[in-house]
């Protein structure tokens, strides 16, 4: 049995020289918010809750934390990780219900889940992938993302320098299809390397029809959230059964079941659960069961902790998908742990540390801290 002694939770901000756009709006720093569990044991378990946006959302999730969750989860005893979380918050669920703000209930319980594995992984003296999969290889591929269009070329240039070989940019601003950066894309782009266009949400059901019929004539691995996560089951149906490019859906889906019906349709390729957002662990461990494992190629985009988090995950699932990687300066990605990411022939490469590794790198923490909680 493990008990749960103390729960520490890390609210960081990297602000960022070059803010990424988005169709969404605009980000001038990187925020995340990094749990630890530990146990009378002595392991310790890490988990990032999702914050990127909007741009106070971080401090607003780390109080919820700070003020809901706590005497909740310490001297809590637990044999097995699987939606401990959902036991655990059952009693206060209806604080959330009634906010309306069900997002963050989802992306904090996500984290804790994430941090119960990495706790359960390090009791059973197993590295994470290896808990889940014990073939699981020690590395996956990576694809740069984060890369807006105006740098888009630089971006790749930077990837490409740590032998990364697929690359995803931003489109969809106003509303529109920008030719021009897809025909330099497309040169630029050789036929070895990936590229995917992200849309995040930007078009309407109409618009994405006609701009995905013109990029019927480009070469793209797939075309990620071209609508809304809110539209109706029989807009997904239709949109994919309309075009001949892969469209890529699940950083916004927030339903174990809207996961299933985009994963079982025939033509999807890519269904992109974000663990830190939704779930967590739990959830891509289900979904593993209902969808060809082939398909979950996991979306991240935030701190370390999310992403080695991720990348064991993938390792164990998907071991030849590539997972997203934010390809911009970030301290709270590379130097999270005392163990530098570093991405070596386009690959993050795991160590046979147990769980997800650790323990933090305390200068980045103390050098990026907004608050703490013990
Ligand atoms: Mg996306």
């Amino acid at each position: 049995m493990i008990k749960i002694k103390s729960l520490r939770s890390y609210y960081l901000e990297f602000p960022l020289v070059d803010p990424v756009i988005t169709s969404f709006g605009v980000m001038k720093s990187r925020p995340c918010i990094i749990v630890e569990l530990e146990d009378y044991n002595r392991h310790i378990g890490y988990g990032e809750i999702w914050c990127n946006f909007p741009s106070n959302g971080a401090s607003y999730r780390f109080n919820l934390l700070k003020s809901i969750y706590h005497s909740s989860l310490v001297g809590c005893e637990f044999s097995n990780p699987e939606k401990l979380i959902d036991n655990i918050t059952e009693k206060f669920k209806s604080l959330f219900v009634q906010s309306g703000d069900l997002g963050s209930f989802y992306n904090i319980n996500s984290g804790l889940d994430c941090a119960f594995w990495d706790l359960f992984a390090k009791n059973q003296k197993l590295p994470l992938n290896k808990l889940l999969n014990d073939e699981s290889q020690t590395h996956i591929s990576v694809y740069a993302s984060g890369i807006n269009p105006s740098e888009s070329q630089k971006k790749i240039k930077e990837a490409r320098a740590k032998g990364i070989k697929a690359f995803k940019v931003k489109v969809g601003f106003n509303h529109s299809l920008d030719i021009d950066l897809l025909n330099s894309l497309s040169q630029f782009v050789s036929n070895d390397e990936m590229l995917m266009l992200d849309v995040n949400q930007g078009w309407t059901f109409d618009e994405a029809k006609g701009y995905l019929k013109i990029l019927e004539n480009y070469n793209f691995s797939w075309i990620e959230e071209p609508i809304s996560a809110l539209s109706k089951k029989e807009k997904f149906t239709n949109l994919i059964a309309a075009t001949e490019c892969n469209l890529a859906f699940g950083e916004n889906i927030v339903s174990f079941d809207d996961f299933t019906f985009l994963g079982q349709n025939n033509r999807s390729k890519y269904i992109q659960p974000d663990l830190t957002k939704f779930g967590g662990i739990s959830l891509i461990k289900d979904l593993s069961h209902t969808i060809q494992n082939k398909k979950i190629w996991i979306h991240f985009l935030g701190g370390g902790v999310g992403l080695f988090t991720s990348a064991h995950i993938m390792s164990a699932i998907n071991p030849d998908a590539f997972l997203e990687t934010d390809i911009n300066l970030n301290p709270l990605r590379t130097n999270i742990f005392e163990n530098d990411l570093e991405i070596i022939d386009g690959k993050v490469h795991l160590g046979k540390d147990f769980g997800i590794g650790g323990p933090l790198n305390f200068d980045t923490i103390d050098k990026y801290l907004i608050a703490s909680s013990f």
